[in-house]
């Protein structure tokens, strides 16, 4: 495979940007290489600056749920476009959004739109100290919120594939506010709520933590969350930035059936342009300024290019059918990679959560970031270049979960569980 231009172009980028990236993960570090620069993408595939193609498992780390350069996104954005890019002030885009979003996560009972899902955990977490004015807050190992000050610790994504202590730059007088627990582990977790409650302003969490592979909630985790916050008066905040339209429609909440306080979502909403929000209870949301004290703003938020794409994404995600066809699809890759990995006799275990999904190298169940730590990164990336030289394109990172978009076809997984194979075969 000729990665020639791809490798010319990443030489050129390592002089002007750190690790010739804008996004850590993206540089390959983790699974060793060059990163591929893509030229274009279309439907389920990624065009690299070589002439080469890949089925695309990455979907732009999630939003790209139609598929990439979907007909209808790109003509709502060359008509959003020709009206002017942006405005600075209100438009009617912005409220057609915020209903569909409202319609699909009826917990968001007001929102606001920001622009990227760092800024939405951040601003969610400002609020909730306002409304309890308290300082706290608790999330858990592994669970990645963006890079804002204060939720670095123990994150997941690319904090745990480069295996970096606590961020350096974030001062001890901020970190000390963030309490880390064990994912799935209801019992420390309400030891230490029972003990120190008066202090805890918010819980965030993912409820399906995508950031070290997919780690599912077991049964009676999240409810616990949502009884002790309750009881205790302290926010519960679902980050459903990766999970909101992925586990289903209404995201995880709708799947477990867990009504959080406050709910931050991203990626699929933006339809692959800069967007987040965050929303919840009106009380809670009308602390914010102009309604209430607590300040948050934003040059582009609600930008109309952005939000004309994620209303074509959402229009067209609300058919019932696409959850069907959605999780048809992601089923038979489930069945075929499973199956491959127990023919080549290579042990993994399978995660999904609708149309996320993660193969760990390990023959031990995940269920938190100790357990996934323990995953085989050396095996997994002798997995990802061998998947990369047949033409599919998966996360460079053990620690990241997969996407399938609604332009998957049979013919892809087909693909794909070959490809598997045929990679797995390799590794014994
Ligand atoms: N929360 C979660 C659950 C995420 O997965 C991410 C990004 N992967 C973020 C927050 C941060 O979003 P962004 O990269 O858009 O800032």
């Amino acid at each position: 495979m000729d990665l020639s231009q791809s490798k010319k172009l990443f030489q050129k980028a390592l002089s002007l940007m750190p690790g010739g990236v804008n996004s850590p993960v993206r540089a390959f570090r983790a699974v060793g290489g060059n990163p591929l620069f893509i030229k274009k993408a279309k439907g389920s595939k990624l065009y690299d600056v070589d002439g080469n193609t890949y089925i695309d498992y990455v979907l732009s780390w999630g939003p790209m749920i139609l598929g990439h350069a979907h007909p209808k996104v790109i003509q709502a954005i060359k008509v959003a476009a020709s009206n002017g890019t942006s405005y600075g002030a209100p438009t009617e885009l912005e409220i057609v959004l915020a209903q569909l979003i409202k319609k699909a996560f009826p917990s968001m009972e007001k929102m606001r739109m920001v622009n990227s899902g760092t800024e939405a955990t951040m601003s969610a977490i400002r609020v909730a100290r306002g409304f309890t004015r308290r300082d706290k807050i608790i999330k858990f190992e592994g669970c990645y919120h963006g890079h804002a000050d204060g939720l670095l610790a123990k994150a997941g994504s690319g904090v745990t594939t480069f295996g970096l202590p606590d961020s350096p730059g974030v001062p001890e007088d901020y970190a000390k506010n963030t309490i880390t627990l064990p994912f799935n582990d209801p019992k420390t977790f309400k030891e230490l709520i029972r003990k120190d409650y008066k202090e805890i302003a918010a819980v965030i969490v993912e409820p399906v933590v995508g950031n070290i592979g997919c780690v599912l909630p077991q049964q009676g985790f999240l409810e616990t969350l949502r009884e002790e916050t309750e009881r205790y008066g302290i926010v519960l905040i679902f980050d459903e930035v990766m999970t909101g339209f992925r586990v289903s429609y209404g995201g995880a909440q709708a799947y477990y059936k867990i009504k959080p306080d406050m709910t931050c979502l991203g990626k699929v909403i933006g339809g692959g342009l800069p967007v987040g929000a965050y929303g919840g209870k009106r009380d809670i949301i009308s602390m914010v300024a102009p309604e209430g004290p607590v300040y948050q703003a934003g040059t582009l938020s609600g930008n109309p290019i952005a939000m004309a794409a994620g209303i074509a994404t959402l229009k067209e995600l609300s058919n019932r059918e696409t959850y069907q066809r959605l999780e048809d699809t992601s089923k038979m890759l489930e069945e075929g990679l499973k199956e491959a990995s127990e023919r080549a006799k290579v042990k993994t275990r399978f995660y999904r959560a609708g149309t996320m999904f993660c193969t760990y190298f390990t023959d031990q169940e995940v269920t938190d970031y100790n357990t996934a730590k323990r995953a085989d990164t050396g095996l997994f990336a002798r997995f990802f270049k061998a998947m990369l030289s047949r033409g599919v394109y998966l996360a460079p990172s053990q620690f990241e979960a997969g996407f399938i978009s609604l332009a998957h076809s049979k013919t892809d997984i087909h693909r794909t569980v070959s490809a598997a194979y045929k990679s797995l075969l390799e590794l014994t």
